[in-house]
């Protein structure tokens, strides 16, 4: 622990030091504090270090951090991402391996994913840190409040388990896949999405891309790391996809540039830049320069 109350740490899959990469702020809440960004190279994992202490963190998660908010895109652009599939095309990945049965949703936050569930042959369960009371009445689901890389709910023989924007998050990985090894079936499928190190955001804003996320992401992975994760949790990657991409990643990019100049606005909020630079993400994305990536894995 240093003199800031912040924790130095190695690289989180192979202990190693790294090498400093360069120093970030909370671009997204605004909070204090200086945070280190540290490479590395043998495993190919960007980690946070010195960072915040596990103990002190929850102080970074306000009540404004958008995944536990309720979706505030427009009721029309989200028609028109339902009526071109972005909205449901996580669910066709998932049932793409896997037409229905037992399903974990870890960091559920808003509740998104299981609003798209909704149908006989999924049987949901929902796991978050804190639930907003109104969302967890709405899903009408079992939902259990933990931290899911130091406790697993009371479920087992499960068929597939999410991890939606959760992995990047967590103190203790290891522990997390041990846990989802654990409650799944075998052949159960376990999806997860991370920010992608391969894409075009991080080349062009730098120490202000949106993957980042200091002091909330706490290890960026590449795909060789997570295999090597999941290969030592008894899982074998199955499939790595772009996820959907709409665009509000990219001009979230653009709010943190703004706050670094100490502007609190948000072009990520804005209607006409999103539409205008919809078509050459989404065509980005088709050539797998997402930035965000879903590995599936499956027991062995
Ligand atoms: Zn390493």
């Amino acid at each position: 622990m240093n003199g800031n109350g912040l924790e130095e740490v190695g690289c989180p899959v192979c202990g190693a030091a790294g090498e400093s990469q360069f120093a970030l702020r909370d671009w997204f809440c605004g909070l204090p504090g200086e945070f280190g960004e540290r490479h590395c190279g043998r495993c190919d994992v960007f980690f946070l270090s010195p960072r915040v202490p596990e103990a002190l963190i929850s102080r970074y998660y306000p009540e404004s951090y958008s995944a536990y908010t309720a979706d505030q895109t427009p009721l029309w652009i989200r028609l028109l991402s339902g009526w071109v599939g972005l909205t449901t095309r996580r669910l066709r990945m998932v049932e793409h391996h896997l037409r229905g049965g037992s399903i974990l949703d870890v960091g559920c936050g808003n509740g998104w994913f299981l609003n798209l569930l909704r149908s006989p042959q999924w049987q949901c369960y929902a796991m978050d840190i804190a639930v907003n009371p109104a969302v967890e009445k709405g899903l009408g689901v079992p939902v259990f409040t933990g931290q899911f890389d130091h406790e697993k709910p009371p479920l087992a023989d499960l068929d597939a388990i999410t991890l939606w924007h959760v992995f990047e998050h967590l103190y203790h990985p290891r522990r997390a896949l041990q846990h989802a090894q654990e409650l799944l079936r075998d052949r159960g499928f376990l999806f997860i999405t991370v920010p992608d190190l391969v894409n075009i955001d991080r080349r062009i804003f730098g120490r202000y891309w949106v993957g980042w996320d200091a002091p909330r992401h706490l290890a960026l992975y590449s795909k060789q790391a997570l295999e090597r994760l999941l290969g030592e949790a008894g899982f074998h990657l199955v499939a790595v996809r772009p996820a959907p991409y709409t665009g509000d990643y990219f001009l979230m990019n653009l709010d943190f540039l703004m706050a670094k100049q100490g502007r609190r606005v948000r072009p990520s909020r804005w209607l006409p830049p999103r539409l205008a630079i919809a078509p050459a993400l989404w065509g980005l994305a088709r050539i797998g320069l997402a930035p965000v990536k879903m590995y599936v894995a499956q027991k062995n």
